[in-house]
């Protein structure tokens, strides 16, 4: 069994207890990781301060040198990498070489990026000469959930080392082995140890050490809004700037006047892939109610034949994370079973192809009453809640009747009201006629209301790693 050292200035560190890594397609243990605590992080926080001390004051030439190095390597390691991701996390094959392919463009887009990032000249008057730089926090941590590790990693670590910040990274404990071997290629590129290091372990444990540390000066966190308030008083607490990039109950919105043909798949895959467990998932569906029936067939008939299996014989759908999410998503089908009727699905997967792992069936559920827990709550599994509309103002009030707002899709042949849907909905990111744009690095993310604050990806994600400086120079 592969045991795995944290990664602590540029080394493998080793502690007395560790933490189980879990094939969820099996539902064996087959790596185990360190398990850090106060010290270990301590030893990881010094580590970035100290690295940061001279990154920091490297040429952005060279920064953006080692970032396209790192860029490079991802690439020549997809298939590994692929591979380690799709097994401990459950996804599919194809799904995890293009979480990898993604990764890898996280590291290109950001050296490109901050090599053209700029502060810039203000006129106040013709006696003084006032420019803005920016600079890098210090030290930032990265708390990040078990879903897209490799991804996540890629669109907050990029960023934050191409503005000149060092940082220590906490994977889940159920997912630490992607970031663990990105950290030792990022040293092969020639990033300085220290740089980044990756601390594996217990939230409770590892993660509240490191953002109670008072050598971090920035947390990325992503996950629950659940443990995001924990963090956002921990930052509070210190009054250290935390970028929130929590969950979501996103709608795909569908018209009558829609190309269902073209929009069915889109709407399949948004809820299927990952099997479900995507922050921006499309768990919601709200239909016009003209086309409802033809709609809600069409997904059941496609469901049925959804190809279901372990993540390395690359199926469409793969197991979730661990037991304890499959039991919480089976009782939110449940929920959903008392009121409203559940069209295709519905249950969980057991012996022969799928074994011990933890799979359920594609599940649609029709009739979901937009109140209920069902209706409102983040499900993180393969299950679609589909509610019927009349009209636009209904389909509007219907996207913003929950907590969240992280991602919208709309479909419709109408321009007037693809318009007015993309104003009137409140979520980061309205897609009209797609959805979610396969990755998009260049597109700024994140959420409104519930969903979070601040935004990672796409430029707009560098200013978040940096801070401006205004200089006032009286002539
Ligand atoms: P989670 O339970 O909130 O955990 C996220 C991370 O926080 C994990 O590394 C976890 O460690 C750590 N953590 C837990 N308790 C902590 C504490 N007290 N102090 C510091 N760190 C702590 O979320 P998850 O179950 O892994 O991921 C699913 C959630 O993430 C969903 O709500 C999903 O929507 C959200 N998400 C959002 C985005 C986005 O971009 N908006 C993207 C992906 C996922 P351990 O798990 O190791 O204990
Ligand atoms: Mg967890």
């Amino acid at each position: 069994m592969k045991q795995l050292g944290a990664l602590v200035n540029g080394k493998p560190i080793e502690t007395a207890g560790t933490v189980d890594v879990t094939d969820p397609s099996s539902g064996e243990v087959f790596a185990r990781t360190a398990d850090c605590g106060p010290a270990e992080i301590d030893q990881a926080v010094m580590a970035a301060r100290e690295a940061a001390a001279s990154w920091r004051h490297v040429p952005v030439a060279e920064r953006a040198r080692v970032l396209r190095e790192i860029s490079r390597l991802i690439g020549r390691h997809t298939a590994d990498l692929a591979r380690l991701e799709a097994q401990q996390t459950g996804k599919p094959l194809r799904q995890a070489r293009r979480d990898t392919e993604i990764t890898g463009r996280y590291f290109d887009f950001y050296a490109s990026a901050i090599e053209t990032f700029y502060g810039s000249t203000i006129p106040l008057d013709d006696s003084t000469f006032v420019y803005t730089t920016w600079e890098p926090h210090g030290v930032t941590a990265h708390i990040i959930p078990w879903n897209y590790p490799l991804q996540i990693l890629g669109r907050s670590v990029a960023p934050s080392l191409a503005m000149g910040n060092c940082c220590v990274l906490k994977p889940a404990e159920e997912a630490p082995l992607t970031a663990l071997r990105l950290g030792e290629l990022a040293l092969e590129a020639g990033l300085p140890a220290g740089a980044l290091n990756v601390v594996t372990g217990f939230g409770e444990t590892a993660g509240a050490a490191l953002t109670a540390h008072p050598g971090i000066d920035h947390i990325s966190f992503t996950g629950s809004v659940e443990v995001g308030r924990l963090i956002s008083k921990a930052a509070a607490d210190r009054t250290i700037p935390v970028t929130m990039e929590l969950g979501g109950k996103s709608p795909n919105i569908v018209f009558a006047d829609a190309e269902i043909d073209r929009a069915l798949p889109v709407i399949v895959n948004s809820i299927l892939q990952n099997a479900g467990q995507t922050c921006s998932a499309g768990s919601r569906l709200i239909v016009q109610d003209s086309i409802h029936d033809l709609l809600v067939g069409r997904i059941a008939e496609t469901f049925a034949a959804v190809d279901i299996g372990p993540a390395l014989e690359d199926p469409a759908l793969g197991p979730l994370i661990s037991e304890v999410q499959r039991e919480r998503v089976l009782s939110y089908i449940d929920q959903g079973r008392a009121h409203a009727s559940i069209r295709y699905g519905g249950g969980a997967l057991n012996g022969g192809r799928y074994g011990h792992g933890f799979f359920v069936q594609p599940t649609l559920i029709d009739g979901v009453d937009p109140a209920s827990t069902l209706g409102q709550e983040e499900v993180f599994g393969p299950v679609l809640a589909v509610t019927a509309f009349r009209d636009a103002d209904e389909a509007v009030r219907l996207a913003n009747g929950t907590d969240y707002g992280l991602v919208s899709g709309v479909w419709t042949s109408d321009v007037k009201t693809a318009h007015r849907m993309v104003r009137d909905i409140v979520a980061g990111q309205v897609f009209v006629n797609t959805y979610g744009a396969s990755g998009g690095v260049e597109l700024p993310f994140g959420g409104f209301k519930r969903s979070g604050h601040g935004r990672e990806k796409g430029a707009e994600g560098l200013r978040g790693f940096g801070q401006i400086k205004t200089a006032v120079i009286a002539l």
